[in-house]
C-alpha cells in the first residue's frame, strides 16, 4: 500500500535513582501496563513500544539518538512518573529531531484517601515531575504536543491517536517527492512558490520532467493491460453515454486507462508520491488526465492542477495523515468554484475541471465523456459523483515571499440542494465556518488560494500541529473567528514570522 507504513512510537518514562530500587521497579511496571493497555485498546493507529525508564543524562541522550536513527520510529511519548531533574534531558532533547509528545498522566486515577502516605506521594508525582520536564522543553523552545488526563480515558487515547497521525505526517514530509510534468499556469500567482525554501522547511523534493517523457511511458502500456483496466472501470462505475456511441465512448475511456497505468509506472519507477499536471501543457497526451488522476489520488498519490505543487504535496501529506484512520471519509484536492448566495443556503460549490478524488464520494460513481472548455485535446473521460456530508478541514499553503502560511478552515459539507444534470464533474458543497461571509472574508484577507487540500478525516488542530512542527505560520478560520481578531492574528504573524 502506498499509504500506511508500520510506524511505531516509543514510550519513555522519566524518573531518577533517588527513590530506591523498589520505586523504580514500580515505575517500570506501571509504564509497561500503560503501554500494553494502550496497544490493547485498539484505539491507536500505530503501536507503542515500551522503553526502559530514563534516569540518567547518558541514557536519555542515547535513547533519543536511537529514536532519530530508527526509521520505523515516528515519535517519542514522554511521561515523568516521578520527579526527573530536567537538566538530565537537555542534551537528549537538543539532539532529538522527531515528533515529541508529553503525556501528562498518572498511573492511579483517584487519590487513595484512606491509605495515601508519603511513600505513595513520592512514587506518584507526575503532577510535580511533569512540570519540571515541561519547563525545560518550553525553555528550549521545542515543539511538542501536551496531552493531559487519565491514560484509560477514551478521550485521552483519542488525542494520542490523533497526534500519532499528525506525527506520521511530520515524519513523512521529510521524504515527500513531487513530480511536476508541467510548470505553473502562466501568470497565476497563488500556485507559485519557492521550491528551495519548501525543501528547507518541509523536506519536499519537487522535480520537473518534460511531459513527453511521461507520455512515452503512457505509450508503452500494452493494449491488453489497458483493456483489463477498462473492464475494471466498466464493472466498478456506471457508464453515462449521454447519447455518445458506446464504442467511441469506450475508446475515450481507454485513453485514461492507459494514462493511469503509464503515469503510475513512471511515478513508481522514479519514486514520486505526488504529481502535478497542467491542461495547457499536455505534450503528446491525447486527453487531459482526468479519470486517470482521480484513480491515482484514490490510490494515495497527491495531486495539484495547473502546476500547483503545494497542493499536490499537501494532498499527499493529508492522505498519509489519514492512513491510520478507521473508516476514513476521504481526502482530495478541491477548488472553490461557484457560490450559492441565497440567504440561509450560502455555500461554495467545490469542483475542478476533472480531478477530484473519489474517496470523498457518496453514492454511485459514473464515468462521463464531455468536451473541456479549456485546452485543445479529445473529450476526456472523468468520474462524476457528489460528496459526503459532514465536517471537514480545507487548507491552503501559500508563499508570502518571506515565509509560508497555512490557512486552515473548518467547513461543513452538505448535500447539493438539487441535482445538476448538466454539470459533468464531481462536486462537493460546503459552508465555511463560521459562515460564508466571515469565512470567505477571512480566507481572502489571509491570501488563501482557490485550490485547497481537503479532508473529512483531519482536524484543524492536527493541521496546526503539523504547521508548528514545520516552523511555519498557521491561521485558523473556525466557529470562533471574528474579523477584528483575525486581522490581529495576521498582524502578529507578520511580526513574529516576518522577521524570521
Ligand atoms: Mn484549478
Amino acid at each position: 500500500m502506498l499509504l500506511k507504513r508500520d510506524y511505531k512510537f516509543w514510550f519513555c518514562t522519566g524518573s531518577q535513582d533517588l527513590y530506591g530500587d523498589e520505586v523504580l521497579a514500580h515505575v517500570a511496571e506501571h509504564s509497561r501496563i500503560i503501554v500494553e493497555e494502550l496497544n490493547r485498546s485498539g484505539m491507536l493507529p500505530y503501536e507503542v513500544v515500551w522503553k526502559p525508564t530514563l534516569i540518567t543524562n547518558e541514557l536519555i541522550r542515547k535513547t533519543f539518538n536511537e529514536a532519530n536513527a530508527d526509521e520505523s520510529c515516528a515519535g517519542v511519548i514522554t511521561w515523568m512518573h516521578t520527579f526527573s531533574p530536567a537538566k538530565s534531558w537537555i542534551l537528549g532533547l537538543q539532539e532529538y529531531r522527531k515528533p515529541l509528545m508529553h503525556l501528562h498522566t498518572q498511573f492511579n486515577e483517584e487519590i487513595p484517601y484512606d491509605t495515601i502516605d508519603m511513600d505513595f506521594m513520592n512514587e506518584n508525582q507526575a503532577a510535580h515531575g511533569d512540570r519540571e520536564y515541561g519547563h525545560i522543553v518550553s525553555r528550549m523552545k521545542i515543539e511538542r504536543k501536551v496531552v493531559v488526563g487519565y491514560w484509560k480515558d477514551p478521550e485521552v487515547r483519542a488525542r494520542i491517536a490523533s497526534w500519532m497521525n499528525t506525527a506520521v505526517g511530520v515524519v513523512e514530509s521529510s521524504h515527500l517527492r513531487v513530480m511536476r510534468v508541467a510548470d505553473n499556469m502562466r501568470n497565476v500567482a497563488v500556485t507559485e512558490g519557492d521550491k528551495v525554501e519548501a525543501q528547507i522547511k518541509f523536506g519536499w523534493e519537487i522535480d520537473t520532467y518534460p511531459v513527453n517523457e511521461i507520455a512515452l511511458s503512457v505509450d508503452a502500456v500494452s493494449a491488453s493491460d489497458v483493456n483489463a483496466l477498462v473492464d475494471e472501470y466498466y464493472e466498478k462505475y456506471d457508464i453515462l453515454l449521454e447519447g455518445r456511441d458506446p464504442e467511441e465512448f469506450k475508446k475515450h475511456v481507454a485513453v485514461q486507462a492507459q494514462i493511469e497505468l503509464g503515469f503510475e509506472r513512471f511515478l513508481k519507477e522514479k519514486n514520486y508520491q505526488a504529481i502535478v499536471t497542467h491542461f495547457g501543457d499536455l505534450g503528446s497526451l491525447k486527453q487531459l488526465p482526468g479519470l486517470a488522476i482521480q484513480r491515482l489520488m484514490e490510490k494515495g498519490y497527491g495531486f495539484g492542477a495547473e502546476g500547483d505543487w503545494k497542493v499536490a504535496a499537501m494532498v499527499r501529506l493529508m492522505k498519509i495523515m489519514t492512513a491510520g484512520v478507521k473508516n476514513p471519509k476521504g481526502t482530495s484536492m478541491l477548488e472553490d468554484y461557484t457560490y450559492n448566495l441565497v440567504k440561509g443556503k450560502e455555500g461554495i460549490l467545490q469542483a475542478h475541471m476533472l480531478e477530484i478524488c473519489p474517496t470523498i464520494s457518496d453514492g454511485p460513481i459514473s464515468i462521463k465523456c464531455q468536451p473541456l472548455s479549456m485546452g485543445d485535446r479529445e473529450d476526456p473521460a472523468r468520474l462524476v459523483f457528489t460528496s459526503k456530508e459532514g465536517m471537514g478541514v480545507a487548507v491552503s499553503l501559500i508563499d508570502l515571499g518571506n515565509r509560508f502560511r497555512l490557512i486552515i478552515n473548518d467547513v461543513e459539507c452538505k448535500k447539493n440542494e438539487k441535482p445538476m444534470p448538466k454539470l459533468p464533474v464531481a462536486t462537493n458543497f460546503w459552508t465555511p465556518m463560521p459562515n460564508l461571509q466571515t469565512g470567505a472574508e477571512a480566507w481572502i484577507l489571509a491570501g488563501g488560494a482557490h485550490h485547497t487540500a481537503f479532508s473529512y478525516d483531519l482536524t484543524a488542530e492536527q493541521m496546526g500541529d503539523w504547521a508548528a512542527a514545520m516552523g511555519i505560520e498557521a491561521v485558523y478560520i473556525d466557529k470562533d473567528t471574528k474579523i477584528r481578531d483575525f486581522k490581529r492574528d495576521l498582524m502578529l504573524g507578520d511580526v513574529f514570522f516576518g522577521r524570521m
